[in-house]
This record gives structure tokens, sequence and C-alpha cells, in this order.
């Protein structure tokens, strides 16, 4: 054997190591990844799947796994990217359509995320039989889902489903925040909170709306409840949202007659600790706004009034939602 073979023949044992080597490096990424993604840690996962990326970077389904581990954290539009671009790499299959789907609907594109829906039970038709997937594709097509209107405009009053006012002669309107007698330390943190987001809706509105506290639920027109039992907020229309609000209305003019919200304030009777204020804070934000009439919601993310949760808090209402409450209680008030 020559010198040139011979430095031939390593040089392609050294590749051929290195090669394996950068593989199994890659797979134990990728599997520790998958794991992490399992037990929903996303951030953890992430990084496996991108030092996985580093050696691999044109595998496809570590591309699909880093977009479902940014959607899941609520980085929509890295989501979409990543997704993209493991459809360029890999062609399409029917998970990626369904990530991209759960990214646009975070990003408040419901319509989008119906055709992503669609296009992964073309791909593999047996996901068209999934009461999943069937019960996603119902919800997408919920009017309360599909806010219209743009998400620019200065206000999102032309989207709602409908409008439920107060009529004039309820304001001030009797609020009631009844104290639960399993959490009954909690209430005044709950009061507080109550209070700071009734009054940011009423300053939004230049205070047609107004309210007062009163002691009992038989004088209260809007009662608020809080509860460590997130099963008793359960609601296809306010995914993430850790509220739930009802609404009696006037059968004459769909004016509102009486309302009821509650709101998580603990995930559990064992939880270790409350749920964050401002997060707190957000929910009896929006779950007001439902009460104050505004049925329906507003397809920008940036708005109390978004359809879904997103991962920070939204302490304040947006200009968009102070316009909009404004709007409402000015038009031919009565
Ligand atoms: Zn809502």
């Amino acid at each position: 054997m020559n010198t040139c073979t011979k430095y031939k023949l390593i040089l392609s044992q050294f590749l051929a190591a290195s090669l394996c080597t950068s593989a199994c490096l890659a797979a134990d990424l990728q599997a520790e990844g998958v794991q992490n993604l399992k037990a929903k840690n996303y951030t953890k996962a992430l990084e496996c799947f991108n030092s996985a990326l580093k050696e691999q970077p044109n595998n496809w389904q570590l591309w699909q796994n880093i977009g479902s581990c940014h959607m899941q954290l609520g980085h929509n539009d890295a989501a979409i990217n990543s997704l993209q671009k493991s459809i360029e790499i890999g062609g399409l299959h029917a998970g990626q359509c369904t990530l991209m789907a759960a990214a646009l609907e975070g990003r408040g594109q419901p319509k989008q995320a119906l055709s992503w829906l669609t296009l992964a039970c073309k791909i593999d038709p047996s996901r068209a039989a999934d009461p999943g997937m069937q019960a996603a594709i119902r919800e997408l097509q919920d009017p309360l889902k599909n806010p219209g209107g743009s998400p620019d405009s200065p206000d999102y009053l032309s989207g709602l489903v409908d409008i439920n006012r107060w009529r004039e002669q309820d304001m001030p309107l009797k609020v009631y925040v009844r104290k639960n007698v399993q959490l009954p330390g909690f209430y005044e943190r709950f009061l507080g909170v109550v209070r700071e987001a009734m009054e940011q809706w009423c300053q939004a509105s230049g205070n047609a709306v107004s309210y007062k506290l009163v002691p009992g639920p038989e004088s209260a027109s809007l009662v608020w409840d809080y509860t460590d039992r997130p099963e008793l907020c359960t609601s296809n229309h306010e995914p993430g949202l850790e509220g739930v609000n009802e609404m009696r209305l006037r059968m004459e003019d769909r004016t509102a007659a009486a309302g009821n919200i509650t709101v998580v304030v603990k995930k559990g009777p064992n939880a270790p600790s409350f749920r964050d204020r401002q997060l707190i804070l957000t929910t009896c934000l929006h779950e007001a706004g439902h009460a104050l009439g505004i049925h329906g919601h507003s397809p920008n993310t940036h708005d109390v009034m978004f359809l879904a949760a997103s991962p920070e808090a939204k302490p304040k209402l947006s200009q968009r939602d102070a316009n909009t409450i404004k709007l409402m209680y000015k038009r031919d008030w009565k």
C-alpha cells in the first residue's frame, strides 16, 4: 500500500467515524428534545433541537419539532418560519399543517388556521375522522372565533358578533364580588384586581360606564366569583384565558340584564401558588369587556379582547379596546 492510498483510507475512516458521531449526537439530542417536548419542557426541548440542528441542518423533522416548541411558547412567528423551512426541506406532512394551524390561530388568523387543518386532513385522511380534529375545525368555524374587520383599524366594533350594552339607567353598574369560602384569604387581592379592571374600562368609556360595589348579590347586576377549580371555567371561546362570563339579555332589545364572571385564580386546590396578579388582571379585563357588552373578539393579539390568551400578560387596555368601548356607549345611547 503506498502512502497516498493509506492516507485516503485513514481519511475515509475518519470521515465515516465523524459522520457517525455527528449523526449519533444529533439522534441523541433529537430524542432528548422529544422527551422534553412530551414533558412540556418546551424551552429545554427547543435547546436540544437547536443543538441537533447544528449537526443536521437539513432535517425536516427537527425543523418541525422546533416549530412545535415555538408554537407552544407563543412565538408564533418563529413557529411559522420553522414550519415553512420544514416544508421546504421535507415536503408537506400532516403534522406540519396541524402545527401551522395552531400558530396561525395564536396569531389571530382563524381562517388561515382552518385552511391548514383542512389541508392536514387531505394529506392524511385518517386525521379527518379524529374527534379532536373535528372539534378543532368546528371551533374555528365558530363566529366568536372568527373576528371580522382589520387588525389595524382604530377599533374592532364592526367585527363583533353582537353588542349587548347596559342601559343608561343601569349606571352605575351594581357590582358584587363574592367571597369564596374555600379561598377567603384571596378575597381582598381579587377585589383589588376587579376594581382595577372595572376602572380601566370605565375610564376608557369616558365614564359612560360607571360602577359601584354593592354588599350582596341580590342587589347586583354584575357578580364576580373567583375559584381554584379551572374545570368551572372551561370554555371553547376562551382558550387559555382562565375565565368565563355568563350574561342574561333582555329579550326586547338584547341589552344586558345580568352578568356573572368567574375567574380562575389558582390552577387547582393543590397548586403551589396563586396565578400571577398580572395574568389574573388580564383575565378580569377580558371577561369584564364581555360583561360590558362586547360579544365577540378582536383579531389583534395586542388587544385585551383578542380571542385567546397569549403567554405575556396584558394588564392594560389597548387603544383599540378603549376606542371600541367608547364607540359602543356613544352610539344612539338610550
Ligand atoms: Zn373572550
